[in-house]
């Protein structure tokens, strides 16, 4: 069993303020990056006990150089820093692959779930939107791995998220970190969170695994609002995107890498 298991930050057991999640300050970061490679070991533990034969780890916060690959197991590949290609949290993702899992993912802009909540960049998206549906980086994500048949097995993070993810799929394993409150978290306890992961990680693995697998529609309708008027009349550019108001631009396609292509070059 071949397994892939891309991590964000935000959405780490208790995590609450931008600087827990920000290497350049490294007061607060230090504890959380250790948390962050604590459960990211525990899902992987989770998987060798399902009988993973090989793990890829995107680590897909921020600078993409968070986790602490010593305490990974022998059988892991750990990608780290950005290439540059569309599939950005999931690089290098195929149809090789018997399992994707998401840990320390987050609720999306737009939402309460989490003080930290945005999607793709909090400083440039207001909101996404594929197909009306209001779209978390989990959603994005998501939908390469339906492209690929690939199913989503496993996904941790707040409250919010978890809730997200059931709506979308209820087959997926769901484990939640804590809940957000305005600016503030109600987390359980940090070991009591990676020995979940572990055991929910190995039950969903060795589960009926097809009903992870997500339906593709035949088009994509993205829509972005950007937060700033200028930012969504440079995307409007693109080819094939269109400007529907002064801070929101529509790209539609049938091809899905398309969607995220998009997003490479716009957000
Ligand atoms: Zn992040």
């Amino acid at each position: 069993m071949k397994v892939y298991i891309s991590v964000d930050m935000e959405g780490i057991t208790g995590v609450t303020h931008w600087d827990e999640v920000e290497h350049k300050k490294p007061a607060a970061y230090i504890q959380f990056q250790e948390r962050m490679t604590q459960e990211v070991l525990a899902a992987c533990n989770g998987a060798n006990d399902a009988g993973a034969k090989e793990i890829w780890v995107k680590d897909a916060h921020y600078s993409g150089r968070n986790i602490l690959a010593e305490r990974l197991p022998s059988n892991v590949r750990l990608i780290r820093g950005w290439s540059g290609h569309p599939y950005s949290m999931v690089q290098e993702l195929d149809d090789s692959f018997d399992a994707l899992m998401m840990v320390g993912y987050h609720s999306m802009a737009g939402q309460g779930g989490n003080p930290l909540a945005h999607t793709m960049s909090s400083s440039k998206i207001d909101t996404v939107f594929i197909n009306d549906q209001q779209t978390s980086e989990f959603f994005l994500h998501g939908n390469i791995a339906a492209k690929h048949g690939v199913p989503l097995v496993f996904v941790s993070g707040d409250a919010g998220l978890c809730e997200e993810v059931q709506g979308v799929c209820p087959s997926t394993t769901t484990h939640a970190t804590m809940v957000g409150v305005g600016d503030s978290t109600i987390s359980i306890q940090p070991e009591e969170s990676r020995n979940t992961i572990q055991k929910k990680v190995t039950q969903a693995l060795k589960g009926d695994l097809s009903g992870c697998v997500w339906k593709h529609p035949e088009m994509f309708v993205l829509r972005i609002r950007y937060i700033k008027q200028q930012s969504a009349y440079k995307a409007s550019h693109y080819n094939g995107a269109e400007l529907i108001d002064a801070k929101t631009v529509q790209f539609e396609t049938d091809d899905y890498d398309e969607i995220m292509r998009f997003m490479l070059f716009t957000v």
